[in-house]
């Protein structure tokens, strides 16, 4: 057992969010794990852009309200203690609402070797963040 090294925050990239938001590593598995999680804050209409996870990712909200939206699905809203799935390869987005801050803990898994964990496509525009948002299903 071994206590990991405090780590900064880091804030998200320009390239791939719009808007401010800040991750923090909970645990980057060592191998064989390939476990992944991060906590990513976002200040409200912050949003990360189009992409895709190779292996899948689980999204846990903590805190706050949110948006989630598989291509060519709708808008839905995200609130605390809510869970999304994206399965390999899907592409999607996920940030705050537009009023409010979201927290959510990001839970994924590095792919073989050679593969990339996220393909990152174009930002999501203010036209598409704003499309009506609907409740997700409790
Ligand atoms: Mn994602």
């Amino acid at each position: 057992m071994h206590k990991l090294p405090a780590q900064p925050t880091v804030k998200a990239p320009r390239e791939t969010f719009t808007g401010d938001a800040w991750f923090d590593v909970v645990v980057r598995g060592e191998a064989p794990s390939r476990i992944r999680v991060n906590v990513v804050r976002f200040a409200p209409g912050a949003r990360n852009a189009w992409h895709a996870h190779a292996a899948g990712q689980t999204v846990h909200v903590t805190e706050g309200a949110g948006r989630i939206q598989a291509r060519g699905g709708e808008v839905l809203e995200m609130r605390a203690g809510d869970t999304y799935v994206t399965p390999a390869g899907e592409w999607h987005w996920h940030g705050a609402a537009p009023d409010r801050f979201m927290t959510h803990l990001a839970i994924w898994e590095a792919p073989d070797d050679g593969v990339a964990e996220t393909e990152w496509g174009e930002q999501v525009d203010d036209a598409e963040y704003a499309a009506p948002a609907k409740a997700a299903p409790r």
